[in-house]
């Protein structure tokens, strides 16, 4: 039996056959003629047989798909047709470029045209460029880029997935997610666990594993294995029967001695909301507003905007939600935003530092936000992301009355904020701990890097260290402050008593993770999980301190997670 170890990043064992994700389709030569014995006119026929199928391809795959999936499938399949581009590339084949060629320049300079147009046009300019390389993989004879199509449902293997990919990703066929790249706090990660799929990342070696090869995946240990043997069969078994109760959260977090930690969940926009709400959230601990608009070239309106938090609003009324001002950059870019050709995006101009350079988008933002909040019943509360400093923290609450927002706080995601977290906390009135970029930030480690994914974890004592001085940070005389935890740290159950012990105040997650979450942390009183942050924070690294802890708490083991 062959493994691949890796890094578990959601939970779930299970066995199903692998799909590979093709690799991005290259880029054409530059300069690449037709050959001499291919006609213009078959070239043409060609590439249109080959756009045609793409379009098909694409059709029937939007007939059976739902949601955010099918709308951007029905949008590629309607540029597969588009004359224009069609035209531009028989054109170019008439002069002696090879098709391929002629589809990827005439695909560039349809796409640049529709990106000057602006608005709605602007968002049909990435359709196009995917469309083309559709067309390419066709004429090649390669398998199409994105996530397989397949009618019976496969375990997915990939580099890394990208936010965008969640479109068309389909939880009824993609059984579980390995990733060769990614860490804990990858984009893989957060997708997986938003879905409830069991995921591993940072499997070095799984890109060779074989297209329909059997594996089994254990997304707690981290485990791939080939060929499955009995053992691994019947843990598949278990989990399947398990899984059901862990699908229920009864509303409430609360230790085995009554202290209550709220649990919150992180959403994305309107959807999310909704079914967070209906898997029992207490509330929202993080509504990550940049995903409502990253695939827009231009600015929203003031309305566009207010329309989009209000739907957020909706879903919890007269409960907490807490919105963030759009984190756009490194991993988030946002075109209206962020520079695109910074040398280190994710120590640039990202976050709220993108008030120093576009001044006025934050303010409006803000403006919606106050405008939504009026139109709604839920209790708003709202943070900048990727405060450093004190006086950032200040300017920021300074922004927000202003605008009318009475509840402004920040993101502890920097160290340095951190560590200053009595002087922030002056300034503000509450603080969530991004643990990701946390992380990424205290370790000096790309959160997106598969070989610095042990690098990469909240369980690293340093981690947990700033984690605590926050939290004494907002216990500094006369300034008690809510501390919470919106990173993915909060959705690792065993994680989640840490920092229950290290005294955080509501644990923020992927909705799916609620249930898990709240059935490990009712079986330890507060004193223990105090113990347990000791512990951890006591261990000499990050893999110690979890198995330390894991060892605490043998209901992790019975639930399998
Ligand atoms: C974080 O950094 O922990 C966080 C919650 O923000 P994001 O993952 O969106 O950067
Ligand atoms: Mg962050």
């Amino acid at each position: 039996m062959q493994n691949f170890p890796g890094v578990g990043v959601s939970p779930g064992r299970i066995i199903g056959t692998v799909r590979q994700m093709p690799k991005p389709i290259s880029e054409p030569a530059a300069g690449e003629q037709r050959k001499a014995d291919v006609s213009a006119e078959d070239a043409t026929a060609e590439l249109k047989a080959a756009a045609t199928s793409v379009h098909d391809e694409l059709k029937a795959r939007a007939a059976t798909a739902t949601g955010d999936g099918k709308a951007v499938l029905e949008a590629t399949a309607l540029m597969a047709k588009d004359t224009m581009l069609l035209k531009n590339a028989a054109k170019l084949i008439g002069r002696g470029t090879s098709a391929q060629r002629a589809i990827w320049e005439a695909g560039a300079s349809v796409s640049e045209m529709l990106h000057n147009l602006g608005g709605y046009m602007a968002d049909r300019a990435t359709d196009v460029l995917d469309v083309r390389a559709r067309i390419v993989a066709e004429l090649r004879g390669v398998a199409a880029p994105g996530i397989p199509a397949s009618d019976v449902p496969f375990i997915l293997v990939a580099e890394d997935l990208a936010p965008a990919d969640t479109a068309t990703l389909d939880p009824a066929k993609v059984l579980a997610l390995i990733t060769s790249g990614g860490g804990p706090q990858s984009h893989t990660a957060i997708i997986a666990r938003s879905l409830g799929l069991p995921a591993v990342v940072a499997a070095a070696g799984v890109e060779g594993i074989a297209d329909g090869s059997e594996v089994y995946v254990d997304g707690a240990a981290g485990t791939i294995s080939l060929e499955p043997d009995t053992d691994q069969r019947s843990a598949a078994q278990a989990w399947a029967s398990n899984a059901s109760l862990l699908a229920v959260f009864d509303g409430r977090g609360v230790t085995a001695d009554g202290h209550e930690v709220p649990l919150l969940a992180n959403v994305g926009g309107g959807k999310d909301a909704a079914a967070a709400a209906e898997l029992g959230a207490e509330g929202v601990g993080l509504f990550r507003t940049e995903f409502c608009f990253l695939e827009r070239d231009t600015e929203p309106t003031v309305e566009e905007q207010a329309a989009a938090y209000k739907s957020v609003f909706d879903a919890f009324p007269g409960k907490k939600v807490v919105l963030r001002t759009l984190d756009a950059g490194a991993d988030k870019p946002l075109p209206f935003l962020t520079d695109a050709t910074e040398p280190n995006p994710a120590l640039g101009v990202r976050g709220y530092r993108t008030d120093f350079t576009t001044p006025g988008v934050l303010d409006r933002q803000l403006q919606a936000i106050a405008q939504a909040e009026k139109d709604s019943d839920a209790d708003v509360w709202v943070m900048a992301p990727m405060i450093s400093t004190a006086e950032e923290a200040a300017h920021f609450a300074g922004m927000c009355t202003e605008a009318g927002i009475t509840n402004p706080g920040v993101m502890v995601e920097v160290p340095s904020a951190a560590l200053t977290a009595e002087a922030i906390l002056r300034e503000v009135n509450f603080a969530s701990l991004g643990t990701n970029d946390l992380t990424q930030y205290a370790m000096a480690a790309d959160r997106q890097l598969g070989p610095l994914a042990n690098l990469n974890t909240p369980w690293q004592p340093a981690v947990l260290r700033l984690v605590g001085l926050t939290v004494e940070g907002s216990r500094a005389e006369g300034n008690t402050k809510p501390v919470g935890v919106c990173g993915e740290a909060a959705a690792d159950p065993a994680l989640a008593v840490v920092l229950t012990g290290l005294g955080v105040t509501t644990l923020s997650m992927t909705a799916r993770s609620l249930a898990a979450v709240a059935a490990v942390l009712k079986t330890v009183t507060l004193a223990e999980a105090q113990e347990l942050a000791k512990l951890a924070l006591a261990a000499p690294n990050a893999s110690q301190a979890r198995s330390r802890v894991r060892e605490k708490l043998p209901v992790l083991e019975e639930l399998g997670l």
